[in-house]
């Protein structure tokens, strides 16, 4: 097997161009096991670990990047104020050697629907950057993923960072269900961002469907729904109505991590909960 190992971003584009069928990595923590498990062989790795642009983060006009290689464990210490859903996800995401080495970009990388960053960067509005040598292009985040394990990235493409707003007076919560507390695959999973500013709810679904995915009709629903002037209680009615949309909204499979209308019943909970951590964040009653 071909290492490529290119220590610039021109390197690793011109790496990935001449040899698109290299698969790239960056934590190691999909990657590897699926080397070792011998469910892949690919001819060439390209290891971008050396690749500096990959582990910054910084404002770009009114939004922040954070670069793909920038890891959970840096989500939690250093982007907890502005990304809180994407760093509650974080903290739940394997252990902390995992976090320690797992990057967002990866997880955006392998695209699998139980990807816990994916739920909290829909719910954000999250933006993928991609480059190759052909140029650089940004795709929301909710356009991003085709299918289990697959996206829009081209083969001569790499994922370059994130772009979201910054919360700045936004909510955002995360909740997952797990068959224990840590180093679980999610059954399910959920995020939601409310900005009162723009009087909108963002929501993103993990792990119930083919891929990541919103539940507008909750968003919208929700929206007109709330107290946002007076941040008066959520009755009960419209956070049960709102796990219910957001429960329709899956499209989950019966499999060995639980069944479909399990996994409905619990979005439809840990909806309503995350609901009322983050309106009470918002000083809601
Ligand atoms: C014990 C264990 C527990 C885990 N627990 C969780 C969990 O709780 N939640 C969760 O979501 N995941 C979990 N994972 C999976 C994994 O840690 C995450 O998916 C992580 O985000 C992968 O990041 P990485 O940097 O290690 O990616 P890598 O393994 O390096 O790469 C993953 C994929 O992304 C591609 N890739 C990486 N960087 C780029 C780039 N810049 N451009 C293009 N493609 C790229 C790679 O080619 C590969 O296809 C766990 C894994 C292990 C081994």
């Amino acid at each position: 097997m071909e290492f490529l190992q290119p220590s610039t971003w021109d390197e690793a584009l011109a790496a990935k161009a001449a040899f698109p069928d290299a698969v790239p990595i960056a934590g190691g923590t999909d990657v590897m096991v699926d080397l070792n498990f011998d469910r892949h062989r690919p001819p060439a790795l390209l290891d971008l670990t050396r690749v500096d642009d990959l582990t910054g983060w910084g404002s770009d006009g009114d939004l922040l990047r954070v670069g793909a290689g920038v890891t959970y464990r840096r989500i939690v210490d250093e982007l907890g104020t502005p990304l809180p859903g994407l760093a509650a996800a974080s903290r739940t995401v394997g252990s902390p050697q995992i976090r320690n080495r797992g990057t967002v970009g990866g997880n955006l990388g392998s695209a699998s629907p139980a990807g816990d960053a994916h739920p909290a960067l829909l719910a954000a509005g999250a933006v993928v950057e991609l480059a190759s040598v052909r140029g650089t292009r940004r795709v929301p985040v909710a356009e991003f993923f085709t299918g289990p394990k697959r996206s829009v990235k081209a083969p001569d493409e790499l994922i370059a960072a994130f772009l979201v707003p910054p919360a700045d007076g936004r909510a955002e919560q995360f909740a997952k269900v797990g068959t224990r507390n840590a180093m679980v695959i999610a059954v399910c999973a959920f995020a939601v961002a409310l900005d009162p500013a723009a009087r909108s709810v963002g929501t993103g679904i993990g792990s119930a469907g083919p891929t990541p995915l919103r539940a507008p009709d909750a968003e919208e629903f929700l929206a007109g729904a709330l107290d946002w002037e007076g941040r008066g209680p959520v009755p009960p009615t419209v956070a049960a109505r709102f796990g219910e949309l957001v429960g329709a909204a899956a499209r989950p499979i019966d499999d060995v991590r639980g069944s479909a209308a399990y996994r409905r019943h619990a979005l439809a909970v840990l909806a309503r909960r995350a609901l009322g951590w983050a309106w009470n964040d918002l000083g809601g009653a």
